[in-house]
């Protein structure tokens, strides 16, 4: 029998429903059978596949999961090694086991071995697009950064797998994925296929 994919997407803030529609194109591209769908509360978490961690502001994203309950049951699969997950900017600032800007009420997961720094492009850079090579795809990619986080540094498991000069803008750790763009604001489906490839 074929199995039909669990996919959540935290619904708390951020381009949410161009997540879930970027993740339902891949998996119509990819031929594999999936629902894709905001998960409301911790009991969910348990039967997810995969999770994907939108952008927006991450002190009130760690505020609100954390209220909600979903952080603790996040936190369980995490530690189970067991839950892919995609962050992406806010997300990713989310999964880092340290914050080195204006760290304030966020309370991140600690799912993979970085130090992430918030707004670290400056103001001036606020949002901008950029050429970037990814590894292990075959032809570069468009990344739209708004107001984003780099990865400063990484250790132990984590790989970067996307760089701009010296700033690391895209990680993994095993099942855990950061990016410090956002793939859902774009039609090409290529990050989103490389995180299925990480769930199936
Ligand atoms: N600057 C935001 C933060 O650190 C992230 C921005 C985004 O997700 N687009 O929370």
């Amino acid at each position: 029998m074929v199995r039909t994919l669990s996919i959540g997407v935290i619904g708390i803030q951020g381009a949410i429903s161009e997540h879930i529609g970027s993740m339902k194109s891949a998996l119509k591209e990819a031929n594999t059978s999936g629902n894709v769908f905001v998960v409301k509360n911790e009991e969910e978490i348990n039967d997810l596949d995969a999770l994907l961690l939108p952008g927006g502001e991450s002190t009130t994203i760690s505020r609100e999961l954390y209220r909600s309950g979903l952080y603790n049951a996040i936190l369980k699969r995490i530690k189970e090694k067991n839950l892919p997950i995609m962050g992406t900017c806010a997300g990713c600032v989310l999964l880092a086991s340290e914050i080195s800007y204006d760290t304030n009420d966020i309370k991140p997961l600690k799912a993979m071995e970085m130090q992430v720094v918030r707004n670290a492009f400056g103001r001036q850079k606020e949002s901008f697009e950029k050429e970037i090579n990814i590894e292990g795809f075959d032809a570069s990619y468009n990344a739209v950064f708004i107001r984003a986080p780099i990865i400063k540094k990484i250790w132990g498991n984590c790989k970067a797998l996307a760089k701009i000069k010296k700033k690391i803008v895209m990680a993994r750790q095993e099942n855990i994925l950061a990016l410090s763009f956002h793939p859902e604001l774009t039609s090409d489906l290529r990050v989103h296929k490389y995180f299925l490839d990480m769930i199936i």
